[in-house]
């Protein structure tokens, strides 16, 4: 069952897209838990990477990138600064279709979450949409 459904995913996680490959741990998640009539059929079963499960069930969060501002910054330019991450970011991960959404402040005020596999997905539809092979797509294992 569990490789069955890490085949079908392409041993990725549906919700980050970390892969097996990038030293993800793989865990089968139901969609709908089995407390709630959720079946055990491979429709109702998701791959999802260790931190991702940990985080559904409300233990820390999912892969993210973190922002937190150094102070080295002046008022102004951190004000353009989360402008930038809270509204063109988005406006631009909207136009291919995407959904980003910056979450600002879960831990105080300082700090922003930019979930990886939002970046993940932008990233993937920049590259499709980019017709004058301008843009070149993010592959972690050029930097590791
Ligand atoms: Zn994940």
């Amino acid at each position: 069952m569990r490789q069955a459904v890490f085949t079908r995913d392409q041993h990725r996680c549906g919700n980050c897209l970390g892969h097996i490959k990038e030293g993800f741990t793989l865990d089968p998640d139901h969609i709908v838990p089995r407390g709630a009539g959720g079946s055990d059929r491979l429709s109702n079963i998701n791959t999802l990477c260790r931190k991702c499960h940990k985080a559904k069930h409300g233990e820390g969060i999912a892969p993210s990138i973190h922002l937190v501002s150094s102070g080295e910054m002046t008022g102004l330019e951190f004000m353009w600064f989360r402008k930038l991450l809270r509204e063109m970011i988005p406006a631009m991960a909207r136009a291919f279709d995407v959904r980003l959404e910056p979450k600002f402040g879960l831990d105080d005020q300082d700090r922003w979450y930019l979930p990886v596999g939002d970046l993940r997905r932008l990233d993937r539809q920049l590259l499709e949409a980019d017709e004058d092979d301008q843009y070149s797509s993010f592959r972690p294992e050029q930097y590791m």
